[in-house]
């Protein structure tokens, strides 16, 4: 039988042109950070808008 995995996702909005992302993250409780420039501490996920914008977001 399968399993299908409960992802929490959320939608980020992109810091160049505000265009909804949808990303997936480790845990519905955590707060998310944008930013522009990587950063060496904590999780966190690559985004890229469907304008081609990459950011990263932090999951706090
Ligand atoms: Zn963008």
């Amino acid at each position: 039988m399968a399993t299908t995995q409960n992802q929490e996702m959320a939608a980020i909005p992109c810091p160049y042109c505000e265009q909804e992302t949808t990303i997936s993250v480790p845990d519905g409780d955590v707060e998310l950070e944008v930013r522009r420039s990587v950063a060496l501490y904590g999780d966190h996920t690559t985004v890229e808008c469907s304008a081609g914008h990459r950011f990263w977001v932090y999951f706090c």
